[in-house]
């Protein structure tokens, strides 16, 4: 019999943890993962940004740590014990979470609380992030790729770049052909597929209902030295503002908005604008914004009501026995996050895994 090879499509979290399972559950199996991209990470990855001369996430991402598998990602890295928020308005700093729950919740959810669907927020509250232990929490240092990316290549046989997924065709209830732009790939009997496709490519490829997304934008800003942030933190939740969340990393100052929809601003208004709110938050006059990148992402997670929640499938099987689905969109009632991107990938593994087995028994 010829030695099983597992074909994953996506090398975002989804995919990447789909490997490490599989290496886990079968090692000696053929792993090779296809990617649209000329890199892995999906949204979680680092970039070299010319026009800020530095290293930068092109989504910066904060993780709890109470999430199991999104903490064996990211590894042995300080947590904060706390997070400062800071009221516009009222001018008040607080490190009370239940205070702030509705800016957490936000967050947390892309999407206001009360929009929120009840499967989501049942599972959240007593699963994913009891809050009792919530409140440490890393976020991403711009150096993603090299942290917490690069150490899952060791899980591929093969990795092909710049494979972009067309179509995938089958008969006899198994799916037989893989057609990328590069490549029309024959599936062996005991091959196995799983695709860890964000939503939006997936809905494209196979035709399925298209979700609502939630948008969340990403403002970089270069400073000439590391700026601090009151109370010396690295960290800082913002309430009645533009700017949510402000993080700062030596040199570059990163500013999180979610479910940004309603935001009209140009790119360099909105930079302008969050600019001069640091400014009032950090108690100086700053007569120049510095070097500033905005990344947009109007697909940057499911709009997490019922009515979008109730899309996503029950499990990861599909009509075909041998083809499974990953990514934090399949996992129904999870927010959209690295954890449910992980999470998502154990399940494929483990259920392409032990189908595998079923189906070499049987022939
Ligand atoms: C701005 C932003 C901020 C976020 N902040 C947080 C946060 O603070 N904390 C948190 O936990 N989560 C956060 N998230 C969500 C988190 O990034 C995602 O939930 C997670 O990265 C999803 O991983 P994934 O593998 O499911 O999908 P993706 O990362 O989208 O990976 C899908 C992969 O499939 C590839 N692909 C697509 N089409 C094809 C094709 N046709 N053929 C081959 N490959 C294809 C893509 O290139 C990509 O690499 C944030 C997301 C964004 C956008």
């Amino acid at each position: 019999m010829t030695k099983t090879t597992y074909h994953i499509i996506g090398a975002g979290i989804a995919g990447l943890t789909t490997a490490k399972y599989l290496k886990k559950y079968h090692p000696d199996a053929k792993i090779i993962l296809y990617e649209a991209a000329q890199n892995c990470g999906g949204k979680f990855k680092s970039y070299f940004d010319k026009k800020l001369d530095a290293k930068v996430d092109i989504a910066t991402h904060a993780v709890l740590k109470c999430n199991s598998e999104a903490l064996k990602i990211i590894g042995n890295v300080p947590f904060q014990k706390s997070v400062l928020f800071y009221d516009v308005l009222s001018q008040k700093f607080s490190c009370n979470l239940f205070s702030h729950f509705k800016l957490l919740a936000l967050s947390l959810f892309n999407l206001p609380f009360h929009l929120v669907a009840s499967g989501i927020l049942k599972k959240t509250l007593y699963q994913m992030f009891p809050f009792y232990k919530s409140h440490y929490f890393y976020f991403s240092e711009n150096l993603t790729n090299e942290k917490h990316i690069n150490p899952y290549i060791q899980f591929l046989d093969e990795i092909h770049f710049n494979y972009v997924l067309k179509d995938v065709q089958g008969k006899d209830g198994r799916a037989t052909k893989l057609c990328f732009n590069k490549k029309i790939i024959s599936l062996e009997p005991n091959d196995m597929v799983i695709s860890a496709l964000d939503i939006h490519n997936f809905a494209k490829i196979f035709k399925t209902k298209e979700p609502q997304y939630s948008k969340i934008i990403n403002i970089h800003y270069r400073t000439s030295t590391p700026l601090t942030l009151p109370q010396s933190k690295s960290c800082l939740a913002v309430k009645n503002a533009l700017a949510h969340w402000i993080f700062v990393n030596n040199n570059i100052l990163s500013v999180t908005i979610s479910h940004a929809e309603n935001i009209n601003l140009s790119k360099d208004e909105l930079a302008r604008e969050v600019w001069k709110e640091i400014c009032l938050i950090r108690k100086v006059k700053a007569p120049f914004v510095p070097p500033y990148r905005v990344l947009q992402y109007p697909y940057a997670t499911l709009r997490h009501d019922d009515k979008n929640n109730l899309i996503r499938p029950k499990n990861c099987t599909t009509q075909f026995q041998n083809f499974f689905l990953a990514g934090d969109w399949t996992m129904r009632d999870w927010p959209c996050c690295l954890e449910a991107a992980a999470q998502s990938g154990k399940r494929a593994a483990k259920t392409a895994y032990r189908m595998q087995k079923k189906l070499s028994k049987m022939q």
